[in-house]
């Protein structure tokens, strides 16, 4: 019997790692990765459900280390953990501690003669590779929708926890925990349509009268370092589905569609009418952000949000 651990934070759906773990698996178990004192209730078909929350688990090397001890000791061979930019970096160090083969943005998954193989994006999402897991572990990641429904309460469940790390190691996590992109209801994301660094409190403004939290392309992260890899929508970034996404002189490129595509309303405001963006949008403004932006925050402001 191959054994499977879903790993969530709270806010995400588990739903379709779930679904994605049962093509292999036999039995499964989802794992909510918490804060100390939190107690999640998950909406979720799992065999079983249990949470950790302890004070230092928003550290990567502390949250791979307890992992690895529920893992083992629950013998699963397979772990699935939700793509999410913090997740994401407990990949590397869960992998080493299990001796375990690790495959990042998993699609579909199948069993060839007792042999695990994974379906991945390749170039950016225009090419699928399969990947034949030789390793008796297997440690990957896939994609995660935000939770809807409110569930069972999880089984709180015992966690060995490794030293505390450097102090800085800790505050970084800890700033950055504030980014709640994977489950936020409404995102401003923008894009290389911005002109300067100033420029951001523009959007600032405009998530501010929306109550919604700020995302962005990738170029915003790598290439003006402008924001944290938090708050990077895409492929290589966080999925997100809230109930709107607005995006800012975004094109749209299938990298970040992959990302945010499946959002419930998706408004566009670029000056490109071409642009990518507006075969995904229920709602598209072209026009200059510098117009459109401004007139769109003083209009919510005036009728409260
Ligand atoms: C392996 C791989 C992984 C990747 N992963 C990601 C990922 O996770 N997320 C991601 O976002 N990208 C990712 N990318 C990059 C992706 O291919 C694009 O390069 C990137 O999304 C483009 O960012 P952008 O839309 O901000 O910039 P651009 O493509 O340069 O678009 C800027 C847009 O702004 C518009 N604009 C300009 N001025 C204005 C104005 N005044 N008002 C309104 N609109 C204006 C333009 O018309 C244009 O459409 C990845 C690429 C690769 C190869």
């Amino acid at each position: 019997m191959r054994r499977c651990i879903v790993v969530i934070e709270p806010g995400q759906d588990p739903a379709s790692l779930v679904i994605l773990a049962r093509t292999v698996a036999d039995f499964v178990t989802v794992l909510v990765v918490c804060g100390e004192g939190e107690h999640p209730r998950v909406a979720s078909d799992a065999d079983r459900l249990v949470a950790v929350a302890a004070a230092g688990l928003e550290v990567s090397e502390v949250a791979a280390a307890a992992l690895a001890g529920v893992v083992r000791s629950d013998g699963a061979r397979l772990v699935v953990l939700a793509s999410s930019a913090r997740l994401r970096e407990v990949v590397a160090p869960l992998s080493a501690s299990l001796d375990a083969a690790s495959v990042s943005d998993v699609i579909a998954l199948s069993d060839v003669g007792g042999v695990l193989h994974a379906d991945r994006l390749l170039y950016g999402g225009v090419a699928v590779a399969t990947l034949a897991l030789q390793r008796e572990v297997v440690v990957l990641t896939a994609p995660a929708g935000r939770a809807s429904e409110v569930g069972e309460p999880a089984e709180l469940v015992d966690v060995e926890l490794a030293a505390p790390p450097a102090k800085e190691r800790l505050a970084r996590a800890i700033v950055e925990r504030d980014v709640k992109l994977p489950t936020a209801e409404r995102l401003v994301s923008f894009g290389r349509g911005l002109k300067s660094r100033d420029d951001m409190q523009l959007i600032e403004g405009l998530a501010a009268s929306l109550g919604a939290e700020i995302g962005c392309s990738r170029p915003i992260v790598e290439d003006m370092r402008w924001l944290s890899v938090d708050h990077q929508v895409g492929l290589t970034g966080t999925t997100v589905t809230p109930n709107l996404y607005v995006a800012v002189g975004i094109s749209g490129q299938i990298q970040h569609l992959v990302g945010m595509r499946d959002s419930k309303v998706i408004v566009a405001i670029n000056t490109n009418p071409a642009a990518p963006i507006f075969s995904v949008a229920d709602l598209g403004v072209v026009g200059d952000l510098y117009e459109v932006v401004p007139r769109l925050t003083s209009a919510l402001a005036a009728r409260g949000g």
